[in-house]
């Protein structure tokens, strides 16, 4: 199996996605948010630091997403492959990404890139709601993902929380810093000629059996 590195704006589906392919070929799934949001419980300076970042859309120091991704990725889980989901995010993370891989001899793997307009964008994640137990996650905004109980996870019965970052204002200035920050990534990573592009518009469904058909072809 080889290690995917997905590329979305915000909303695309990546994290979700990500489960799916983790659950389905059986490699980790690292979503640097995640790994930030975790570190962030701590009353440490950096931490406030970070936190503030995350609450204004920015992009956390280069360095410390490097740090985290290093210690990820060397643990022994990862040695069959792993699913990058929110790394690189920029040009110079994606140019530290391939010095660190050199150094542990690890093959680039491949790139997806989900595709999806500003307006779909907005939709979904002003409304998104989780679930922190099982990590389910809806929209009660939109019909066909709504828990069929408003505010409480289907499958396990949790009160949904919404993420803080999930707001129309730090939408805004997330989607202003994909495209300033990521569109030149894409272009990076389309002279690899390992990068596939999919419409993660339709359905999370439309999407995954893109993604396996690429895995199919390619593994
Ligand atoms: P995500 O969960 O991927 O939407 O990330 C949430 C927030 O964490 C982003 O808006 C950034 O502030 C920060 N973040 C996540 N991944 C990175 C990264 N690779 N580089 C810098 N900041 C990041």
């Amino acid at each position: 199996m080889q290690s995917i590195i997905f590329i979305a704006p915000p909303a695309a589906g990546k994290g979700t996605q990500a489960k799916l392919v983790s659950q389905k070929y059986g490699i980790p799934h690292i979503s640097t948010g995640d790994l930030l949001r975790e570190t962030i419980n701590s009353d440490s300076e950096q931490s406030k630091k970070i936190k503030a970042i995350i609450l204004k859309g920015g992009l956390v120091d280069d360095a410390i997403i490097l740090e985290l991704i290093e210690n990820r990725i060397t643990s022994s889980d990862c040695n069959q492959g792993y699913i990058l989901d929110g790394f690189p995010r920029n040009v110079n993370q994606a140019i530290l990404y391939d010095k660190l891989l050199e150094k542990l001899n690890k093959p680039l793997g491949l790139i997806i890139l989900l595709e999806l307009n500003k307006e779909i964008a907005k939709n979904r994640i002003v409304g998104r709601l989780s679930c922190k137990k099982c990590g389910s996650v809806y929209n009660e905004f939109l019909e066909e993902t709504q828990p069929k109980k408003a505010g409480i996870c289907d499958k396990c019965q949790t009160a949904l929380s919404k993420r803080s970052d999930d707001n129309q204002e730090t939408f805004e200035e997330r989607y202003n810093t994909y495209l300033k920050e990521t569109q030149p990534l894409i272009d990076y990573y389309e002279k690899t000629n390992k990068l596939y592009r999919i419409n993660s518009g339709i359905s999370k469904e439309y999407t995954f059996k893109e993604i396996e058909s690429i895995l199919g072809s390619s593994i």
